[in-house]
This record gives C-alpha cells, sequence and structure tokens, in this order.
C-alpha cells in the first residue's frame, strides 16, 4: 500500500479508537489482518466456547478453521446443516457462549455502533448474552454519523445478500427496494450507544485498512 495512504489510514484508525474508548469500548488498533488475527486469538481463552457473528472481514482471517481447531468449544453455524431448526438452535446457544466474535456494518465517528441483522443472532448476543464480546472492523465501517450509517447498511445490504445467497430483489438488481419477501436480509437494526453498563465486555479491533462491506 502507498505509504501515505496507510498513514492516513493508521491515523484514522488511532483517532476512532480513542474515540471508542471515550465511550467505554476497550479498543485498540491494528495496521493488518494478519495482526488482526493475532490479537484475536490471543483475546480468547481457550477452552471456551465461542459464537460468531457473520462477517467477511473474519472470513477473510480464516477464523472458522481456528474456532474448528479443537481448542474452543465452538457453536459452528457454518455446517452443512438445514437452516430450521438446527441452524436456530446453534444461534440460540450461541447467546451464552463466552465469547461472541463479529464485524460491524458502521461504527460513526462519535463511536456509536450500528448494524442490521437478518435472524438477529448477531444483533442479539452483541448486545446481551456472551460474556465478551470482541468486535473486528476496517476503517471503511467508520461513518459520519447515524443517518450515514443506516445509507451504508442499506447500499451493502445488496452485497451481503447476494454473498449469503438470498433471493431478494436487490441480489437482481444491486440496489435495496425495501422488499416484503421472505428472504429479506434487512430485519432487525441495533445502536450500540456505549459500552458503559459493561465496562470491558464489548471490545474492539479496528484494522488501519478497507476490509469487507
Ligand atoms: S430490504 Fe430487501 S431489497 Fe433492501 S437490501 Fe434488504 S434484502 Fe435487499
Amino acid at each position: 500500500m502507498d505509504e501515505i495512504k496507510k498513514w492516513k489510514n493508521v491515523c484514522k484508525a488511532k483517532k476512532i479508537t480513542e474515540t471508542l474508548n471515550k465511550r467505554h469500548f476497550k479498543a485498540s488498533y491494528v495496521e493488518t489482518l494478519e495482526e488482526a488475527k493475532e490479537k484475536l486469538i490471543s483475546m480468547i481463552e481457550e477452552g471456551s466456547s465461542v459464537a460468531i457473528g457473520g462477517s467477511t472481514t473474519l472470513s477473510q482471517m480464516g477464523m472458522v478453521d481456528v474456532l474448528r481447531n479443537g481448542n474452543y468449544k465452538f457453536f459452528d453455524r457454518y455446517q452443512n446443516l438445514p437452516f430450521d431448526p438446527d441452524i436456530v438452535e446453534i444461534h440460540r446457544k450461541s447467546l451464552t457462549a463466552d465469547y461472541l466474535i463479529t464485524g460491524t456494518n458502521a461504527i460513526t465517528e462519535n463511536g456509536e455502533l450500528v448494524n442490521t441483522d437478518c435472524t438477529g443472532n448477531r444483533v442479539a448476543p452483541m448486545i446481551f448474552g456472551p460474556k465478551n464480546v470482541i468486535i473486528v472492523a476496517g476503517i471503511n465501517k467508520i461513518v459520519e454519523n447515524i443517518d450515514a450509517a443506516l445509507k451504508r447498511i442499506r447500499e451493502i445490504a445488496p452485497m451481503n445478500s447476494k454473498r449469503i445467497k438470498h433471493e431478494t430483489p436487490c441480489v437482481e438488481t444491486g440496489f435495496c427496494v425495501d422488499c416484503d419477501c421472505k428472504k429479506r436480509i434487512c430485519n432487525f437494526t441495533t445502536i450500540i450507544h456505549n459500552g458503559i453498563k459493561f465496562e470491558g465486555r464489548i471490545k474492539i479491533i479496528i484494522i488501519a485498512d478497507e476490509l469487507g462491506y
């Protein structure tokens, strides 16, 4: 990467990390995906139960393979199971995991976390349930404010729908049409304003790079 661009990315990562820490999240930043992976693994105690929220960044890291290595009790939602009822059961168990690792759809410049889910299996445990939540996010997730976060989510949702092979109108058009179909992926939206209620529970690793959608 261009050195000046890299420098700017690090500046952005540093600034948002400071903001997030002021909002009582436990945030830190790294420069590369590899460093983020190393840091993430070091934060998860071996033998603990771990759930994973759908995240392109975590997929890029190969975290599913790491969690299948036998050192963790992994609530593995990526097994080849029919969606109902087996996957739903894994989502239910995931609510009690020691760790939830996930991405986030958007982070505002004020340090709010904004997310939209299809099932709620990611946004619900981000708020309550797992003892620890570790969020990994590239600087491309930073947006000006909540309106911009919602706009961003609406823009990226068709890509997510295509990625997970949902039959939604946006997979044909590439744009959101606020659909009314069973396979709609935009059903539950949350804003996490701060981490003060359970100080230290939500940890955030910012990567000074553009990753995921
Ligand atoms: S509301 Fe429907 S059309 Fe819009 S992005 Fe979500 S799934 Fe696609």
